[in-house]
This record gives structure tokens, sequence and C-alpha cells, in this order.
């Protein structure tokens, strides 16, 4: 067994106990340097927070035990399939490589598939079944928001 196999077994094996509990069918790992940083499984159900992905709760875990918001270097094995949420997450914090043992198409048929959600996203905004529009919007008193920011720092906007 390779050590990407081990991890995503491990990563199955959270998802199993996550059932066991009461919890949906996902878990996660995050490594560096061939050793488990955090682990995280599916938590929507108890927690009442439909952000809270294995994905999103091993890299939650991780980034805390790093005291950093920056996972550059680690890799994520995953049970399932990513969704959009959880792969940008982990693109946001440096995640270099990702993993998952069940595909889409392996959930589909137990409702577990995103790929909806992923062709959704796919199309431009004014396509997309969530409605997005940019207002263009500026305080009077405060136009500048992102310039105030950048001299708040002490840098140059
Ligand atoms: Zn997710």
């Amino acid at each position: 067994m390779t050590d990407t196999q081990r991890f995503l077994c491990d990563a199955i094996e959270l998802a199993y106990d996550n059932v066991e509990k009461g919890g949906r069918p996902f878990g996660a790992v995050v490594v560096r340097e061939g050793e488990i940083v955090a682990t995280g499984v599916n938590e929507v159900i108890e927690s009442h927070d439909p952000t809270a992905h294995a994905e999103l709760m091993a890299i939650r875990a991780a980034s805390r035990k790093l005291g950093s918001p920056n996972l550059d270097g680690c890799v994520v094995y995953a049970s399932g399939h990513p969704c959009p949420m959880c792969m940008a997450a982990m693109r946001l914090a440096g995640v270099r490589e990702v993993y998952y043992a069940h595909s889409n198409e392996d959930g589909a048929p137990f409702g577990l598939s995103t790929a909806a959600i992923y062709a959704d996203l796919a199309k431009p905004f004014a396509e997309q079944s969530m409605r997005i529009r940019h207002v263009p919007t500026r305080l009077e008193a405060r136009p500048e928001l992102y310039a105030d920011w950048k001299r708040k720092q002490g840098g140059q906007a």
C-alpha cells in the first residue's frame, strides 16, 4: 500500500467513525512532510454549520496547530470528492496537492455529489442559479475601503 492509499484509508476510517456518531460519511487528513498535521470530519449536522465539511474542519485544525493561515506544502487526503467550497479553501490556504477516494460519480446515487454545483459555478454569473450581482457602492465619507486598509497597514495604496 502506498502512502497515498494509507492516508486515503485514514480519511475513510474517519468517515466511518463519523457515520457511527450520526454524521455524514466524510473524513479528511492534512499531511505535511509525510506526517499527519490534522484531521477533520463532516460536522454539518451536529453543528448546524453548512460549511463544516471534513476538508474545512481539517484545514482549520491544521492552521490552528501550525499557527498560520498558510498551509503551503501540505497535502489533503479526502474520503470523498471535495466540493467547490473546500477546493477553493484549500487553494486559498496554499495546499499543494489533493487526493480523494470516492468520486462524485460514486456519491451521486446517494445524493452525495457536488457535480451540479461545479457545473453551475462554471457558468457566467448571470446564468447561475444563485442570483449574483455587482452593485458598485461606496460610503460617502469613506469611499476608499481598500486604500484605507493598505494605509493602516503602513503600505502604499
Ligand atoms: Zn466541501
